[in-house]
């Protein structure tokens, strides 16, 4: 009942737009005010913090039905859901959620993610944007690159001391003194990225997220966001499927209709398998979650398994409506540039391939060059 009445929501309300709105740089804050009123916003977090007490399930069938219909608006759905929110919900004081989470809640503000640096993309440990106590606050200064230039808060991670334990999470806000965006450039997908920079940023005690030593919780918070990157790719793959079926039952060429041809309906049936196949472990992973956070395994196996199909299945769709799905006209060609983002972002396809050898031989693989020992001898001439 759930997925239908999304599924109507979105018929009635999006669908038209959604040509124009995948095409627009910016955040579809209206499609939020929107969402937040039907209750889409917040559907895994508590109702005593304002959510709709809902699974991790629940949100995944809003993504894929908002989808259906309007592509960019399922962002919607997974920035209030998945992301950053879902770390600020989960960690955040009671304080913190009435300044920070209720204006997400009720659509009024956007959040992003800040932890990408120039030096730390994949080796996201080696973060250098530094917290220095001042008072009872902290003064913060560095940089980050890739956020959405335009939210109007910002969860960044930061480093409160060396190595791994040192590092922890603050909220900034995008009109605190100290703090701005450099060059707005473009992604692939036509969204907008910017450089940010924090000069002396001073953060009061009360808007710090997680102290030293928070990076697990904070990575275990990540899986969520995994797990909207994922359905997502699931679902623009769907998206693209559904169109490439429908032109292949209406376009004709040598006089039939092309889903009369073996060499696509082969396409169809290969694109078939792997949707299949990707929205079972993507259930796997969010069921198992129920109303917590996904686990590390099944989270890092569904998003390797969505990304790849998401991908592979948009841009098979892309050749099957020959020139025209080269064109703008439909969004077959901004689901296969944007679903190619998502093999990156969130934990690239190497990188989740990496933690899963972790995960089946049961041992850590360090990914950096060994060291020395400190007598070793001089490798002679
Ligand atoms: C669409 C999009 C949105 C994003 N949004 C945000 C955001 O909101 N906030 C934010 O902080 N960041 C964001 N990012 C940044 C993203 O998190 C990083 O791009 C990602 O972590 C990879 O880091 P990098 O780009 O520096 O690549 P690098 O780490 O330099 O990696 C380059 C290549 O080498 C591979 N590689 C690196 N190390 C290994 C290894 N040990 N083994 C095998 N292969 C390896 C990588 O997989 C990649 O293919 C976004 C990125 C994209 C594409």
């Amino acid at each position: 009942m759930f997925r239908d009445s999304v599924a109507a929501f979105a018929r009635k309300e999006l669908a038209a737009g959604a040509l124009a709105r995948a095409h627009t740089p910016d955040f579809p804050r209206d499609v939020a005010k929107l969402m937040a009123r039907t209750g889409l916003l917040g559907i895994t977090m508590p109702e005593v913090d304002g959510g709709g007490g809902g699974t991790l399930m629940d949100a995944v069938l809003a993504i894929e039905q908002v989808a259906q219909y309007c592509p960019r608006s399922a962002d919607v759905v997974a920035e209030g859901n998945f992301g950053a929110i879902r770390v600020l919900a989960h960690f955040g004081s009671a304080d913190q959620k009435r300044r920070f989470l209720a204006p997400l809640l009720s659509g009024e503000e956007v959040i992003a993610v800040a932890m990408t640096e120039p030096n730390a993309g994949s080796a996201t440990t080696d973060l250098e944007t530094t917290a220095t106590p001042d008072g009872e606050g902290f003064r913060i200064n560095g940089s980050k690159v890739f956020p959405n230039p335009h939210a109007d808060q910002y969860l960044v991670y930061v480093r409160y001391g060396p190595r791994v334990d040192g590092i922890g999470s603050v909220m900034i806000r995008r009109d605190t003194p100290g703090f701005s965006t450099g060059k707005i450039s473009k992604f692939m997908s036509g969204a907008d990225w910017a450089p940010i920079f924090f000069d002396n940023v001073y953060v009061p005690p009360q808007d710090v997220l997680l102290s030293a030593g928070g990076f697990k919780k904070q990575i275990a918070g990540f899986n969520a966001e995994r797990i909207g990157n994922a359905t997502r790719s699931l679902a623009y793959g769907q998206y693209c499927f559904d169109a490439a079926r429908d032109y292949a039952m209406t376009r004709s060429q040598f006089g039939r209709p092309l889903c009369e041809f073996q060499g696509l309906q082969w396409k169809f049936a290969d694109m078939k398998v792997k949707l299949d196949a990707a929205r079972l472990l993507l259930y796997r992973a969010a069921t198992n979650a129920d109303k917590g956070f996904p686990a590390a395994d099944e989270t890092t196996i569904a998003k390797l398994m969505c990304n790849q199909t998401g991908f592979d299945v948009a841009n098979e769709a892309l050749q099957i409506m020959g020139g025209l799905g080269y064109t703008q006209e439909t969004l077959v060609e901004y689901c296969v540039r944007r679903s190619r983002g998502w093999m990156i972002a969130g934990g690239s396809i190497e990188m989740l391939k990496n933690r899963l050898a972790e995960i089946i031989f049961e041992r850590r693989f360090s990914q950096r060059p060994p060291r020395m020992p400190p007598h070793s001898p001089i490798p002679g001439p």
